[in-house]
């Protein structure tokens, strides 16, 4: 079984979303497996948004694919893009209290990222929790200098999952159970 982290941001927090969004996750079979509201410090928000280089360009890339779609010319770097967004997300996701939980399941990351639904909300599954919830576009985003707001964050995929975990969980808030649903879902 794999792990996944999700963050809910602080916009889903304000927005009083934290139950039906963690709800979304346990209703298709993740079991929750650690949980905690924190306000993050500025050193855990920068170990959590590296400052990798692929992980800046390939940010980067997809917002300039994004605009080149909508015919906007940009002149700045694919990393300057990347630098710039993850300031914006340090300083985002230490406006406010937000909610951390780690879920455990088959496909854990895959399945977490379809229900989040895509990065830009406007664009986002209608189902989805970001599609379903928000409403967010990168262009209103840029015009108010914010990260866009798309109320979670959850791991790329298992490998970024551990390191991600490690981030914001001690081994010992890490809990180990059965759902009591686990042997009609997996057996
Ligand atoms: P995801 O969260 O879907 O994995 P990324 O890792 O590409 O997306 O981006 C991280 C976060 O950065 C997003 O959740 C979003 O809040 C923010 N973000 C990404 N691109 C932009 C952008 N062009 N404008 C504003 N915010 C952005």
């Amino acid at each position: 079984m794999e792990k996944v982290l999700v963050l809910i941001k602080p916009d889903g927090v304000e927005r009083a979303l934290v139950g039906k969004i963690i709800a979304r996750f346990e209703d298709c079979g993740l079991k929750v497996v650690a949980l905690k509201m924190l306000k993050p410090t500025k050193a855990m928000v920068e170990k959590h948004y590296t400052d990798d280089e692929n992980w800046l360009v390939s940010v980067g890339l997809k917002t300039k694919q994004s605009y080149l779609e909508k015919g906007i010319e940009v002149k700045e770097t694919e990393r300057e893009i990347g630098m710039r967004i993850r300031q914006m997300l340090i300083k985002g996701l230490t406006d406010g209290p937000i909610v951390a939980f780690v879920l455990e399941g088959n496909s854990a990351a895959e399945i977490s990222r379809k229900i989040a639904g895509g990065t830009e909300p406007r664009k986002a599954d209608p189902s989805s929790i970001r599609g379903m919830y928000a409403s967010d576009s990168y262009s209103l985003a840029d015009s108010k200098q914010r990260p866009v707001r798309n109320l979670v964050h959850v791991s790329e995929n298992a490998a970024i999952a551990e390191s991600e975990i490690r981030i914001w969980f001690s081994e010992k808030e890490l809990h180990e159970y059965t759902r009591a649903d686990e042997g009609s879902q997996y057996g």
